[in-house]
C-alpha cells in the first residue's frame, strides 16, 4: 500500500502529496491518529492515497457513515480519568489491552451486544436506536436503554422503550418476552429478538 497523504492545507510547506503529517501543521492527525480503530485508519489511508488519484478506489458514503456509527457504537470511558476511548475488535483478536490515551490506565470493556452489523458497548449511558435493529440510519429515536436494575446494582439490563414485544432468550435457550418498559438483563450467552434483527450480548 503507499504511504502518500494528500495535504490539502495551503499552510503546509508540501502541499500537495507528501509521506505523513508534518509536524507544526498537522499536530492534530499526529496526536489523534493512534486513538482510532484499524478500520477507521485504513479508511483515511485508503481515501488519501489510492483514493486520491483513481476515484474508483474512494470511500463511498455509506461506508463512512457506517463507520463512523461504528465508531461511536465503540466508545467506552476510562474507569480512572473519564475519558472517551474507542473498542478496537482488532486489539481483542490479537490480545491487546486497551489503553487510555488521557492517562495511560487499563479499560475494561464493559460487555457488547452484536445486534446484525452492529457492534455496541453497553455502557451504564447506552441507548440503543432503531438504526440498530432496522439499518435505516434513525439514529434519533431511541428504542432501548441500559438500566441498572434497582433491586441489585450489580445487575445491568437493556430496557425495551418501544411498544413492541421482544424475546429474551437466556443462554440455556428458554425465552421469555420483553413488553415495553421492560428490561432483559445483560447475561453471557443470552441474546434479544427485536422483531427483525436477534442481538447477541459478547460478555468477557
Ligand atoms: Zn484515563
Amino acid at each position: 500500500m503507499a504511504s502518500l497523504y494528500y495535504c490539502p492545507s495551503s499552510r503546509c510547506p508540501l502541499v500537495g502529496y507528501h509521506i505523513r503529517p508534518v509536524p507544526g501543521y498537522h499536530d492534530n492527525a499526529i496526536i489523534y491518529w493512534d486513538i482510532y480503530p484499524k478500520y477507521i485508519k485504513e479508511l483515511f489511508i485508503d481515501s488519501f492515497t489510492d483514493g486520491i488519484r483513481n476515484p474508483k478506489k474512494r470511500i463511498v458514503e455509506k461506508v463512512w457513515r457506517d463507520a463512523f456509527i461504528q465508531l461511536m457504537d465503540s466508545i467506552v470511558y476510562c474507569p480512572k480519568c473519564g475519558a472517551e476511548i474507542f473498542f478496537d475488535i482488532d486489539k481483542r483478536k490479537k490480545g491487546i489491552g486497551h489503553i487510555c490515551w488521557s492517562c495511560q490506565s487499563s479499560v475494561a470493556i464493559p460487555p457488547i451486544i452484536e445486534i446484525g452489523e452492529h457492534t455496541v458497548m453497553l455502557n451504564k449511558d447506552t441507548k440503543i436506536t432503531q438504526h440498530h435493529i432496522r439499518d435505516d440510519y434513525n439514529l434519533g429515536s431511541v428504542v432501548a436503554q441500559v438500566i441498572q436494575n434497582p433491586k441489585n446494582p450489580s445487575r445491568w439490563g437493556i430496557q425495551n422503550l418501544t411498544g413492541d414485544i421482544w424475546a429474551y432468550i437466556k443462554s440455556d435457550g428458554t425465552q421469555q418476552l420483553v413488553e415495553g418498559g421492560k428490561t432483559a438483563p445483560i447475561s453471557r450467552g443470552a441474546k434479544i429478538y427485536f422483531g427483525s434483527v436477534t442481538g447477541e450480548y459478547n460478555v468477557e
